[in-house]
């Protein structure tokens, strides 16, 4: 029989005695720092699923995945036009430079970094890059390994070769259609149904993908003279709600959304055509895309090989640094434990301590904003 036992969970020891890290800190010369978008929150940049983004709503999939291209490339450029925006208007924060003086300090240390938002760069800190395809130039002292490309990078879509750097052109070559204002248009007449969805204590979680799957489904049972498009509409939206209570505040928003019996189709589909997208200049065939790994895509060869040479060709490694990125997700957990084996200690920014899942008892945890933390336990 089991012994009925009334003991608290026990409190999970937190090591974060900064002293004890600043001395492990000064002898260590092979660092490396894993690095998530924790590191930007502070600049302003928003995490990926930022529940206060109005592209909250849309599946990842929708608008970060090569399938997601292949259905509607205006709505995935319209996403990465809003993305590079907010990374041009935000400038690098403290943690940033503390690394970059890190950097300078200490000649064995490599950022390996998942964020694409450009502001390590732009604090100083340079590109490791062996034959200058990532980064425009060769450089084999360069302490920063961007694993998840950068917003300012732009490539065929056709696989034609051509890569552009450093473009930070707003809208992207030009282009009409992903200029701010067509943005905001588009996203405040999503946003109208979003912010309703929002009522209540417990929004239905409902994606975009979900809306669209409703939508052919009453194309199915209406057939095709009745159900015009194949587009969700403000009427398959309602009927995700509880009607009853939010009859009158249904009848506003389409009132709003100028739906003529529920018709109007909602702004799921970008409604752009390819030809108003930037034009790949080397084929003249195929479209430019962004310069990033997006979901089911991997990370290039060329990038794996050079965090190999990190991690495991290293004689060894001193500390690793994990910074505002949740362990369990590929490559942090991976590289954490590769670091290890090469007998790094290894040390925690985070503001959540349950993203610290593969911490070890000697580890040290540092919770709280990694703008300010980083910049406390990096200072000489
Ligand atoms: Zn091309």
């Amino acid at each position: 029989m089991a012994e009925s036992t009334s003991s608290p969970t026990p409190v999970p020891k937190v090591n974060d005695d900064i002293p004890s890290f600043k001395a492990h800190l000064a002898n260590s010369n092979r660092i490396i720092a894993i690095i998530g978008a924790g590191l930007s929150a502070a600049s302003g940049v928003a995490t990926f699923r930022d529940k206060t983004s109005p592209w909250a709503t849309y599946d990842s999939f929708m608008i970060s995945s090569p399938a997601g291209w292949k259905r509607d490339p205006g709505l995935v450029w319209q996403f990465y036009s809003s993305r590079r925006r907010e990374a041009l208007l935000a400038k690098p924060n403290a943690a940033h430079y503390a690394l970059v003086d890190l950097a300078k300090r200490k000649e064995g240390f490599t950022a390996l970094s998942q964020n694409v938002d450009g502001l390590l760069e732009r604090a100083g800190l340079e590109i490791r890059d062996h034959d200058g395809k990532s980064a425009g130039e060769e450089n084999n002292s360069g302490q920063l390994i961007r694993l998840h490309g950068d917003l300012f990078s732009l490539v065929c879509a056709g696989g034609c070769g051509y890569v552009e750097h450093d473009n930070v052109d707003d809208p992207v070559y030009g282009c009409r259609v992903l200029a701010e204002e067509a943005i905001k248009e588009r996203m405040a007449r999503v946003h109208i149904l979003g912010a309703d969805m929002d009522l209540g204590k417990k929004p239905p979680k409902v994606s975009a993908l979900l809306f669209e799957g409703i939508a052919l489904k009453n194309k199915r049972i209406l057939g095709e003279e009745k159900f015009r498009e194949a587009n969700p509409t403000v009427g398959d939206a309602k009927s995700l709600r509880d009607v009853q209570d939010r009859k009158g505040k249904n009848e506003e928003i389409g009132k709003e959304v100028g739906a003529k019996g529920g018709g109007e189709t909602l702004a799921l589909h970008s409604g752009i055509d390819k030809s108003e997208l930037p034009q790949c200049p080397g084929c003249k065939k195929d479209l430019l895309r962004p310069g990033v790994v997006w979901f089911g895509e991997s990370i290039s060869e060329k990038i794996i090989l050079e965090t190999d040479e990190i991690l495991d060709k290293s004689d060894g490694i001193d500390l690793c640094v994990v910074i505002g990125t949740s362990s369990q997700v590929w490559p942090a957990a991976g590289f954490c434990e590769r670091a290890r084996a090469k007998g790094a200690r290894v040390a925690w920014v985070n503001t959540r301590i349950e993203d610290c899942k593969s911490r070890r008892e000697d580890d040290w945890v540092f919770l709280g904003d990694a703008g300010e933390v980083v910049a406390r336990i990096l200072e000489p």
